[in-house]
Parts: C-alpha cells; structure tokens; sequence
C-alpha cells in the first residue's frame, strides 16, 4: 500500500475525527447554554414583581408574574406595543402628554413611580414600577413592578382612621381660627394695641391656624374621594361672580398678585363649593408658581352648549416636562415645588377629581419656560350621578425572547 495513500487517509480521519468532536461539542454548548436560559427564565419566573423587558417600543419579554398582575397570557403581552398596552381600552389621561412610565422608557432613563396598568379584565391595577435602561448598547429597557392593591386596602383603613380624627379636629380648629383671625383684626385694626412683637405672633398664630383648617379639608376632601363618596349639591353658581371672588380672596392674602379677568357671564347647575375648591385651586398654584412679575390672565367664556370653560395662564417657568404626565397624582410635587412655597401635592389632585364628579374636565398645557395655563370646563347641569375620576389608564404589557 503507498505511504501517500494511507498518508490521505489518517488525514481524512483526522478531519472528519476534528470535525465530529466540534460538532459534538458545539451541541454539548448549546445544550448547556439552553438549560442554563431556561433555568434562568424559570428563576425570573419565580420572582415575586412582574418583569417585562421592552425594546424599539414593544415588549419583548415577560415572566410568569407579569401574566398573573396582568391576567394575560405570555402571548397577548409579547411584541405588543408597550404604549397601546399601558392605555389598552382606556382614554389618555392627559391628552397629548404620554405617561411618566413611557416618557422614561423613549428617553432611556430610569423610572420610579406608581402607575395604573389595565389587566386582562379591564380593570386597573395599581403597581410601583421600577424602570432600567440596559446600559450595553442593546436599547432594551427592564421594567419591574409590583401589584399594590393589597397595600392600598390596608393605606385606605389607615386614610379612614387618619380621616375620622380629623373630623374631630374640625370642630375645635374652626375655633381656633375664629378666634385668632379676630384677634388678629383687632390689632391690625389698632382696636387692640400691643407690642410689635405681639402683634407679629398674631398674625403668625392667625395665619397658620387658618393652613392648618386648609389642610384638614384637604384631607377629609380627599378622604371622601377616595371613598368614591361625593355628595353634590346642585344649584344655580354665576360662575363669573364666584371667580372674581375667588380672585379677590387671594388679592387679598397676597397683595403683589396680579390678574386680569375677561368673562361672559354664565350660570351652570353646579356645586358652588367645590367649583370653588377648583377656581381656589388654580389661582393660588397660579400666583405660586407663576410669581408676581406679570399678571395672571384669567379667562370665562360660555361654551356652545350652554357650559362654561374657565382658562387660567401664568408667565411663570412652567411645569417640567418630566413633571407633566404625573402633576394630577396624589401628593405628588415636583422637586422645585419647594422653592416656590408650601404644598402637599394634593390641590390638582382634587381639582381634577372634583371636576370630574361635576361632569367636567381638567386640563392644562405647559411650555416650560413659558408658563403653564389650566382649563376647566363644566357642563350647563352637573349630573346626578357621574364617576369620581375620569377613566384614565396606563395598562402595561411586554415582548418576550424569540431565541
Ligand atoms: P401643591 O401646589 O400643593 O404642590 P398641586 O397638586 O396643586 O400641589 O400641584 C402639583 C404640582 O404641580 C406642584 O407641586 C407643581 O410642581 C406643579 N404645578 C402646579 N401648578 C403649576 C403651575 N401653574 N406652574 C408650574 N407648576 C405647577
């Protein structure tokens, strides 16, 4: 036998031998690299917060949680568009302005907050959403969060008991008040003479007796909404008289303020104090963080059918574009809030709802640096019945692994 010849065929084995190891250990790979997924996929499937990873918009992954939170199997959540299903089956809640949870996942920056995704049935939920941009390039964005309804019913007995003492203080503050602004008139009026610095902790004791009332009715107000309890009574409001008053009201705590008001005359079946809460609302936020420099414009007109729409614009610096999608949730308060002056975060939240319940709209548009204008519209008659809050939603949902 030639050497050549058996020269080829060890070559050939070699080869072929080279090549049967590769593939064997190639499939070994693989195969360890697949049980290595799934044994991750199972352990992310046993974390107890609903995970989705969203790329290019559309959910890309989502483990076992997120079906149980969202009462949707795997493949009514994968590939889906993350915006259609935050908003699925539900209006917008401010139209035109994404929410928080989407302008962060477009921005690619991280996330933390609470939010409302709509399950399967229809209902939302509310959760605590964690957001993560994947720092490698790969575009995708993690999102964790948690189902907090368990969390609310125990907040919401807290909020009763919370709601119940406060009822309590009621009584004995509008004394207090009573009777510090009466001393406070004495002096301011000279009937009463004291040292000056008397009559300064008068005005002191005067005027954070009277925030402190403010605040008591905030939290009963709130209280009552979040029952989905509120009583209305319906009569005739002359909308622009309840405005100027308005207006006078905090011309008068704040002198520096500033409005120009244009208004039609309108009469609207309504609740007169809650429109009131709202115009109070509105105004004060206006002067607050709109400054005194130039003067708030303020805007009545009659609608086509019979309803009012107040307008309420400041030259101030505007909400924040990240403060936006999130301005009507409870307690919430932009981080420059504080320079501007006190607050609990509870006004909007309140206006928006009672507006609502009143069968009308709260809206606001923003530029920053160029001021914010809120618009109220109310209809000619209040319903008897209406929700408490507009249907709003931020439904949630993902796009999972292809490979
Ligand atoms: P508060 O004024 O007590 O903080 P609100 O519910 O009235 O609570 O307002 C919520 C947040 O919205 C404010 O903290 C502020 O960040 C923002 N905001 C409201 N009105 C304006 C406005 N006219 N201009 C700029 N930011 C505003």
């Amino acid at each position: 036998m030639p050497t050549s010849f058996v020269l080829t065929t060890v070559l050939v084995v070699g080869v072929l031998m080279t090549i049967f190891i590769g593939l064997v250990v190639m499939i070994r790979t693989r195969r360890a690299l697949s049980q290595e997924r799934a044994g991750v996929f199972e352990m992310l499937d046993a974390v107890g917060s609903g995970l989705m990873v969203v790329r290019d918009g559309t959910v890309q992954y989502s483990n076992a949680t997120s079906s149980q939170i969202l009462k949707r199997t795997p493949a009514q959540i994968l590939r889906q568009p993350l915006h259609d299903l935050l908003h699925q089956g539900t209006a917008a809640d401010q139209p035109g302005v994404p929410c928080a949870l989407e302008v962060a996942v477009r921005q690619h920056q991280p996330y933390r907050g609470q939010e409302r995704f709509a399950d399967g049935t229809g209902r939302l939920v509310p959760v605590a959403v964690t957001g993560t941009p994947q720092a490698d390039g790969s575009g995708r964005f993690v999102i964790a969060f948690r189902d907090r309804s368990g969390d609310i019913a125990l907040g919401r007995q807290r909020e009763e008991a919370f709601a119940l003492v406060s009822h309590e203080v009621r009584s004995p503050l509008t004394a207090v008040v009573g009777y510090s602004s009466r001393l406070n008139a004495a002096v301011t009026s000279g009937a009463l003479v004291v040292t000056d610095q008397r009559a300064e902790e008068i005005a002191v004791l005067a005027r954070e007796a009277r925030r402190m009332q403010e605040i008591i009715l905030l939290i009963l107000d709130m209280a009552e909404i979040e029952r989905g309890r509120v009583d209305v009574e319906v009569e005739p409001v002359r909308a622009s008289t309840v405005v100027q008053e308005e207006i006078d009201r905090v011309t008068r705590d704040r002198p520096a303020a500033r409005f120009v008001f244009d208004s039609d005359e309108v009469v609207v079946e309504s609740d007169e104090r809650y429109v009131r809460r709202i115009v109070q609302n509105l105004l004060e936020n206006a002067v607050k963080y709109g400054g005194d420099a130039a003067p708030v414009q303020v805007m009545l007109r009659q609608t086509d059918d019979g309803g009012c729409s107040l307008s309420v614009r400041d030259h101030g610096d505007g909400i924040p574009v990240e403060a936006q999608p999130r301005i009507f949730e409870r307690f919430y308060r932009h981080e420059s809030a504080a320079a501007y002056g006190r607050g609990l975060g509870l006004g909007l939240y309140l206006s928006r709802r009672l507006a609502s319940r009143l069968g009308g709209r709260l809206t606001f548009t923003s530029s920053p640096g160029e001021g914010a204008e809120f618009s109220l519209v109310l209809p000619k008659a209040c319903p008897e019945l209406a929700p408490v809050e507009p249907v709003t939603g931020q439904a949630a949902r993902f796009v999972l692994p292809q490979n």
